[in-house]
């Protein structure tokens, strides 16, 4: 018996290319029952990590696509990175893991999609590399290609 690869899971995979968009999918993260809120903090400057510390992030506010215009309702938490801490920096250095590095690349652009091709740009970092991680059968932090309908 060995290896059960479900058929989902396997066409899934087998679609990824360097074209295929990805996204932070937070419903990943409540089915997961993991604490988002935690590892979302991880990511705050240490000015706004220690403003956090006792605050309730589930809370939402407006948030301004400075390049769309267009308004989401975001979690406070991510409207703080994406105002603030994403602006520092040492947002992004070389020495960020590749995962945290994606994950805070979509934090700070209100979770459009991205490909592996754009994302490698942004990080300068091959989109190969970027591929081979996303789409090797493991979800990390989330980030998972955008559901096809
Ligand atoms: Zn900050």
């Amino acid at each position: 018996m060995g290896l059960v690869v479900t058929k989902q899971s396997s066409s899934i995979l087998a679609r990824q290319t360097l074209d295929t968009k990805y996204h932070i999918d937070f419903e990943y993260w409540d089915r997961a029952d993991r604490d988002l809120n935690i590892y979302l903090r991880s990511h705050l400057c240490p000015e706004h990590q220690d403003a956090y510390a006792d605050v309730d992030a589930d809370t939402l506010v407006d948030s301004v696509n400075p390049k769309t215009a267009e308004v989401t309702r975001v979690l406070g938490i991510q409207h703080t990175l994406i105002s603030h801490c994403a602006l520092q920096p040492d947002y992004l250095t070389p020495q960020t893991t590749l995962v945290n590095a994606i994950f805070r690349v979509f934090l700070s652009n209100g979770n459009s999609p991205l490909t592996p091709e754009e994302l490698g740009e942004s990080l300068n970092r091959p989109a190969r590399t970027i591929l081979r991680m996303l789409s090797g059968g493991r979800v990390y932090k989330g980030i998972r290609p955008l559901p096809e309908d």
